[in-house]
C-alpha cells in the first residue's frame, strides 16, 4: 500500500525545491513515527509517498494523521505496480492496467455518481498518451462495471492513474490536507497563546506557512503540572500541535506585574498589560532564537486592538511582532478556529487575564504616557520581567499529544529539535 502526498506550493519552488521536500519527508516520518506506524517515506519527482501495509484502521488514522501536515495539500492511498511489471519490453501490459482500474472502480461503485479518469504521464517510457489512456480506460469501465456516466468537468469520482519512473500509481480517494509549507522551513516564532479564539489561529497561519511554533502564556497562577493536559490553554496547545508538529508551551504567572500595579485602575492598564506580555515574552524569544512574536490581534475587535493601542503596546519591544489576524473580522477567525478544531475549547470558560481589566478601558493611548506612568509604578521593570520569568513551567507537545513538563528557565535551549533527518 502507498499513501501518496502532493504539495504544489513546493513543486512551485525554484532551486531549493529539495530543501522543501527534504523538511517534509523528515516532518512525515516524525509524525508516523509518533503513531507507531512502521513505514518507509521517500520523496520522488514532485510528490511523497509512504509505504507500508498497514490494517484497515491503521490506514484510516495514518490518512488522518497525514491530513495535519503542514505543506501536504492532497493525500490518496494508492495502488502501486512497479514498472518492470507493467512494462515489458517497452510494451504496456494492458491488461494488468485496465483490470487494476477496474476493480478500484467496482470496488468505489454508488449508484446514480458521475465518474471522470485522469492520467498523468510524467514518465514519458510509458507508451499510451494519458488522453489516449483515459479513453480507453473510460469505455472500458462503462462496459465491464456498473459505473455509466462520465462528467470530466467536477465528477462526484475520479480515478487517477499516475505513470511515475519507478511505476504507476492507481488511486481513487483524494483527501484534502492543509496545504501551505513544511514546518522548519520558515524561522521560528514565539506565538502569544491566551484561551481565548483567536490567538490559536493565529498560530495555525504561522504554522501553516512553515514556522516553527513556540508559545508564551500568561496566567493568573502557577499552572499546575496537570493543566498542561487539562487546561483550556493545555487543551489548545495539544490540539494546535497537530499542525504545528513540535511546540512548547511557556507559561508564567503574573504575579510580581499584579502585585506593581497594586490594584490601579485607570483604563490604561490592558495596554500596561500587552506591554508586560511582549517584554516577557522577548525576554523569553531571545533565549529560545524566536525571530518574531506573534499575536491574535484583529484590528479594532476589542479596546485594546484600535490602532493607536496596538502602536503604544508594540513600542514595548524591540523584537518584530507578526499579527495574521489584523485583517480579519471575528466571524472568519471562528470559522478557521471551527475548522482546526480550538473554537470548542475556547469557548469553554477560562479565567482571561485582560478580564480583570476592564473597565473603561483607554482607547487612545500614547507610548510616552505609558512609559512615564510605567517609571512611576514598576521603578525597575527589568527586575520585574526576570523574577516573571523564573517562575517559567513548561511543556512539549508533538504532533498533538503532551510529551513532556519542565520546570525553570535553566533547561531552555536555542535548539529546537527539528531539522535532523534519520
Ligand atoms: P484572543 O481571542 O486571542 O484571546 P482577544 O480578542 O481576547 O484575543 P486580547 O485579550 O486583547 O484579545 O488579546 C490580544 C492578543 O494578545 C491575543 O490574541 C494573544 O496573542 C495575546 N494575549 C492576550 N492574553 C494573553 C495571555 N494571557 N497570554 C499570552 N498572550 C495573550
Ligand atoms: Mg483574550
Amino acid at each position: 500500500m502507498h499513501i501518496l502526498l502532493k504539495s504544489p506550493e513546493i513543486t512551485l519552488k525554484g532551486r531549493n525545491q529539495g530543501d522543501f521536500w527534504n523538511q517534509l519527508r523528515s516532518n512525515v516520518k516524525r509524525y508516523l513515527r509518533s503513531w507507531d506506524w512502521p513505514s518507509r517515506v521517500d520523496t520522488a519527482r514532485a510528490r511523497l509517498y509512504v509505504e507500508g501495509e498497514p490494517q484497515a484502521l491503521e490506514l484510516e488514522k495514518a490518512l488522518e494523521t497525514l491530513s495535519w501536515v503542514s505543506g501536504v495539500d492532497v493525500i490518496s492511498a494508492a495502488k502501486k505496480i512497479d514498472r518492470q511489471q507493467v512494462l515489458v519490453e517497452g510494451a504496456l501490459d494492458r491488461e494488468l492496467v485496465e483490470d487494476t482500474v477496474v476493480a478500484m472502480a467496482q470496488a468505489a461503485y454508488e449508484p446514480g455518481l458521475a465518474f471522470a479518469i485522469r492520467a498523468h504521464r510524467v514518465d514519458k517510457r510509458y507508451p499510451v498518451r494519458s488522453s489516449e489512456m483515459e479513453e480507453w480506460l473510460g469505455n472500458a469501465l462503462r462496459e465491464r462495471t456498473p459505473w455509466e456516466r462520465v462528467q470530466l468537468e467536477d465528477p462526484d469520482r475520479t480515478f487517477s492513474i499516475d505513470m511515475y519512473p519507478d511505476g504507476m500509481f492507481f488511486y481513487s480517494e483524494r483527501r484534502k490536507g492543509i496545504g501551505g509549507l513544511p514546518v522548519g522551513t520558515s524561522g521560528h516564532v514565539l506565538s502569544l497563546l491566551s484561551g481565548g479564539i483567536d490567538s490559536p489561529v493565529a498560530s495555525f497561519l504561522l504554522a501553516r506557512r512553515g514556522c516553527i511554533v513556540d508559545w508564551f502564556h500568561v496566567c493568573a497562577t502557577h499552572l499546575q503540572a496537570r493543566d498542561f493536559s487539562e487546561s483550556v490553554v493545555g487543551r489548545i496547545a495539544s490540539r494546535l500541535s497537530r499542525y504545528t508538529m513540535c511546540s512548547r508551551l511557556f507559561t508564567v504567572p503574573y504575579t510580581h506585574f499584579d502585585l506593581e500595579l497594586g490594584g490601579l485602575d485607570t483604563g490604561y492598564e490592558p495596554v500596561l498589560f500587552r506591554r508586560f506580555l511582549f517584554r516577557v515574552a522577548e525576554e523569553l524569544g531571545r533565549k529560545i532564537g524566536s525571530a518574531a512574536l506573534v499575536t491574535g490581534d484583529s484590528l479594532g475587535q476589542v479596546a485594546s486592538q484600535t490602532l493607536e493601542n496596538l502602536i503604544a503596546s508594540a513600542k514595548s519591544t524591540d523584537m518584530p511582532l507578526l499579527r495574521p489576524l489584523l485583517g480579519l473580522g471575528k466571524q472568519e477567525i471562528m470559522d478557521l478556529a471551527k475548522e482546526i478544531g480550538t473554537y470548542e475549547i475556547s469557548i469553554e470558560p477560562y479565567k482571561d487575564c485582560c478580564a480583570l481589566y476592564s473597565r473603561n478601558v483607554r482607547t487612545k493611548t500614547l507610548d510616552a504616557v505609558l512609559t512615564d506612568m510605567e517609571e512611576r509604578i514598576f521603578g525597575d521593570y527589568r527586575s520585574v520581567i526576570t523574577r516573571t520569568l523564573e517562575d517559567v513551567m513548561w511543556a512539549e507537545y508533538e504532533c498533538g499529544k503532551l510529551v513532556e513538563i519542565h520546570q525553570g528557565i535553566g533547561e531552555l535551549s536555542r535548539d529546537v529539535p527539528l531539522l535532523q533527518d534519520d
